[in-house]
């Protein structure tokens, strides 16, 4: 038995690529001490301010197969052509052995696989673009996009919204204050329920 304060909590952000999901997570990880963000493996070249091992465990595809091979991973996606993303089972065993509850920030697919496995404990929040326009021009102004996988990562989302129904809770992120009050508010729930036995 796990003598976690969390035993076996996740909380998982999802949301279409460009939606606020990352600034979501970021600031609840400033406010909440207990959670830790879970570093997922991903086989896509790294960006210019990342880091291995604190942005993403970057590998190469060979890397990444054998570790589904030998089951690694919660779950694992193709998230864009190519690319594979993968929830590691070593970094929530870490996670919890810290006693923190992690946080991740995964595609709307993975995270309806984390829920599936782990039904009871989850706690998931779909953040949703105000509109595709918006969505495209807040791509557009972060820009480390190509135009190809701008149109990818819109035609995406539209898909990913049909399944909002899917999570604990939906947030519109047309003022990112207030979605992060509002998901603040969501967590600081989800990190007393339970314990003491309750
Ligand atoms: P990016 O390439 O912009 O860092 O991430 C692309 C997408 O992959 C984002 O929606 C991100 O949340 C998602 N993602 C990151 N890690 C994982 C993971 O471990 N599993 C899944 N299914 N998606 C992930």
């Amino acid at each position: 038995m796990s003598m976690n304060r969390f035993a076996d909590k996740i909380l998982i952000i999802t949301a279409p690529s460009g939606a606020g999901k990352t600034s979501v997570t970021s600031y609840l990880l400033e406010k909440f001490p207990q959670l830790a963000f879970s570093v997922s493996a991903a086989t896509r070249q790294p960006r210019e301010n990342e880091q291995n091992g604190v942005d993403y465990y970057f590998m190469s595809l060979d890397d990444f197969k054998r570790k589904i091979q030998d089951n690694d991973f919660i779950e694992w996606e193709m998230v864009y052509e190519g690319k594979y993303y993968g929830t590691l089972r070593s970094e929530m065993d870490r996670i919890w052995q810290a006693d923190r509850l992690p946080v991740l920030d995964i595609d709307v697919k993975g995270a309806i696989h984390v829920q599936q496995q782990f039904p009871r404990k989850t706690l998931s929040i779909f953040i949703e673009p105000p509109s595709i326009g918006e969505l495209r021009r807040r791509l557009e102004a972060r820009g480390t996009e190509t135009a190809d996988s701008l149109q990818d990562r819109i035609n995406k989302a539209a898909y990913e919204i049909s399944f909002k129904h899917s999570f604990s809770h939906t947030i519109i992120n047309d003022d990112l204050e207030k979605a992060r009050q509002e998901a603040g508010e969501m967590v600081a729930e989800f990190i007393e329920a339970g314990r003491n036995g309750r």
